[in-house]
């Protein structure tokens, strides 16, 4: 390590740096999720071409998986993509694809990542999708079905980060008032 590294400390920080973390949370506070069945889960890995009773392996390089990726990510954007943690959308995946797949269309994960093996493991993978029972929930579904809640919602969100903004801005003063306070002599007497 250099000393130079240490620059990355000393600036300040701020809430509204941590927004894409805020956005997820609401984001993913809406996303469905299966009730877990065995079998269910079984027989997507089956449509996967891999035996639930085995070890399972990565469904995008092969090698032993380690966990559970969601084919399609609930947040885009900041948004929810209406895609949720179901079974249809959770596939056996190893660490380093896991960490190193990021916003990545499967697809694209796939020709990175096993582009020998891409056709074969997509032709899989669409298998195992083309049986999800649920379509992805729209933002007009969730409208339609539940309009005052679902405004209020967002209503709430964009509240958060106006008050993280506010908070933001306290800090900036706090601190300035702070370094002022500290260097006028008269505060520095009233101590004495
Ligand atoms: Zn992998």
């Amino acid at each position: 390590m250099r000393i130079e590294s240490i620059k990355s400390h000393l600036k300040g920080q701020t809430i509204m740096s941590r927004k894409s973390t805020f956005s997820a949370a609401f984001a993913s506070a809406l996303a469905p999720f299966d009730a877990y069945s065995r079998e269910a889960v079984a027989q997507g890995i089956r449509d996967l071409g891999q035996d639930p009773e085995g070890d399972l392996s990565c469904v995008y390089c092969g090698t032993e998986a380690a966990t559970w990726d969601h084919v399609f990510s609930r947040v885009v954007n900041g948004e929810f993509s209406g895609h949720g943690h179901r079974v249809r959308n959770l596939v056996p995946c190893c660490r380093s694809c896991n960490e190193r797949k990021g916003k990545r269309q499967w697809r694209s994960w796939l020709d990175i990542v096993a582009p020998g093996d891409a056709v074969e493991r997509a032709s899989k993978i669409e298998h195992f999708l083309s049986h999800a029972a649920a379509s992805p929930m729209t933002a007009e579904a969730m409208d339609a079905a539940a309009p005052a809640e679902y405004e209020r919602y967002r209503e709430i969100r964009s509240q958060v980060f106006a008050l993280m903004a506010e908070a933001d801005a306290l800090a900036v003063t706090i601190r300035g008032k702070l370094v002022a306070a500290a260097s006028d002599p008269v505060t520095q007497q009233q101590k004495t």
